[in-house]
């Protein structure tokens, strides 16, 4: 294995593939992950992918994309994003991602707090569809080499500049890897959290570390709590009954079988309104109704979610389903600019790891996959331009990054568990503070009015 890349990825989902399959192919390029490759949040996406179905719909899509977000989104974020839609699907379409059709059109879904159909779909694998023929696509490059169960502790910093990672390879072995560029692609926070969609070893490490070098961060305390999830007296990840099933016509249910909400409210609002409805019916959940879907399009449009119900004893085209809401997404993050550059030199953030402040306080449904591939490819595409510059001003490439930087193992935590021993906490702490800090400042706020 070398020991520098042009860059480094960290992280192996939509974000960390899709940035690596726009970034030049005469670039050494490392891509890591914790797990197994297929192992991330992206393959879990259910729902869909919103796009931007035709100018007709712009002023409604960016409009339902503030509502959700409280109006604390940055509105020059939200129409970058909208406006690079269609192409961001045509390159997936390119990867050979298939999306739902009828006589060859595209069919759209909509779910919760979207005033019209513009999410394009895959069965209820969306996420999975889209990741894995990127993962594959990824896995053709000869120049990119990716190693599963490799976790990064920390980075290569100086004066503010990043020169690669500081990682734990699968032999247990920490070991310093340098690079010209770094993307942290790495995912949100949801293995801190008991109850979540997440996967497990989804941390927030990213933020850690930005701490400890005091990169940038955004909007920390906006964290998004899915209102409807599988209930379940285990533990682990939370099992996810996507918004579209909602969005289809399920309706929630009190315990006596009466309809409580809209259905259809933001994220945030509804899951206040199963809160209250858990705490009258005294009950650990409230219930999932899909009687006005019809069974045989159940089985059609949700084949996962049904067939993950009936192993959990529950047949959806009969009985109601209980739920309750979990953490789900993470709306801050390291704060990145529209190139997804960091606070830090040359180092890149993109995906849920990073905020570039799209989803506001709260993220419209389907907006996380779209944002991510998104900020992938410019963040790849700035990336590029800025190896270019590099290359002029040093024709030669004289000298080796490890040579212009030293590196001492000690000043790095020595292992995974150590790392996360020291840092989850601290994370966890980050993030109630900052919601108290803004709880603070919004009661002031209103004092003084
Ligand atoms: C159940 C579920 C359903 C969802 N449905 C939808 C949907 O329908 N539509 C939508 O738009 N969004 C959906 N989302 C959200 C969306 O899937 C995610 O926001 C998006 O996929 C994030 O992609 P990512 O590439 O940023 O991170 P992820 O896909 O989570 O990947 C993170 C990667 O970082 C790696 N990593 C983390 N820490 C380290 C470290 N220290 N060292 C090395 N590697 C590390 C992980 O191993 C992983 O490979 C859903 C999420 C969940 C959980």
């Amino acid at each position: 294995m070398r020991q520098e890349y042009d860059v480094i990825i960290v992280g192996t989902g939509v974000a960390g593939l899709f940035a690596t399959l726009h970034l030049p192919q005469d670039k050494q390029i490392l891509l890591i992950t914790k797990s197994e490759a297929e192992e991330s949040d992206s393959f879990l996406a259910q729902g869909g992918i919103c796009v931007l179905k035709n100018e007709d719909d712009y002023a409604a899509f960016f409009e339902d994309t503030l509502r959700a977000g409280h109006y604390q989104n940055n509105r020059e974020a939200v129409d970058l994003m909208i406006r690079s839609s269609q192409e961001i699907i045509c390159d997936l379409i390119d990867c050979d991602v298939e999306f739902e059709r009828e006589w060859g059109d595209f069919v759209y879904t909509k779910e919760g707090a979207h005033t019209a159909a513009r999410i394009l779909y895959h069965e209820d694998l969306t996420g999975k569809e889209i990741t894995s023929k990127l993962l594959s696509k990824v896995r053709e490059l000869e120049n990119v080499t990716l190693l599963e169960h490799t976790t990064m502790l920390d980075i290569i910093e100086k004066n503010n500049v990043c020169y690669g990672i500081v990682a734990e390879l699968e032999n247990s072995s920490v070991i310093p890897i340098y690079s010209h560029y770094t993307l942290w692609a790495s995912g949100g926070v949801g293995g801190l959290y008991k109850h979540s969609t997440n996967y497990r070893h989804l941390t927030g490490d990213a933020l850690a570390i930005s701490m400890k070098h005091k990169i940038e961060l955004e909007n920390v305390d906006y964290v998004q709590i899915h209102p409807t999830t599988l209930y379940s007296e285990d533990a682990g990840r939370r099992f996810l009954i996507s918004e579209s099933v909602r969005g289809e016509g399920a309706v929630l249910l009190n315990r006596h079988g009466e309809r409580f909400a809209d259905e259809l409210l933001p994220r945030d609002v509804l899951t206040g309104e199963i809160r209250k409805q858990m705490e009258l019916d005294d009950s650990r959940y409230v219930y999932l109704s899909l009687r006005k879907i019809h069974p045989d399009d159940i089985v059609k449009r949700f084949p996962n979610i049904y067939k993950r119900c009936l192993e959990e004893g529950y047949d959806i085209r009969r009985e109601p389903i209980p739920v309750v809401p979990a953490q789900h997404y993470f709306m801050g993050g390291v704060k990145v600019d529209l190139d997804g550059r960091t606070s830090m030199k040359h180092l890149y953030a993109a995906g849920e790891t990073a905020c570039n402040g799209v989803h506001g306080a709260n993220r419209l449904a389907s907006n996380s996959l779209l944002e991510s591939l998104v900020w992938a490819k410019r963040a790849a595409k700035d990336m590029e331009a800025c190896m270019q510059k590099d290359e002029k001003k040093d024709a030669k490439h004289t000298s080796s990054i490890a040579e212009m930087v030293s590196v001492r193992m000690s000043d790095y935590p020595s292992s995974y568990q150590e790392f996360s021993e020291n840092y989850h906490e601290l994370t966890r702490q980050r993030i109630e503070a900052d919601k108290l800090r803004r709880q603070m400042q919004m009661s002031k706020n209103q004092e003084d009015l």
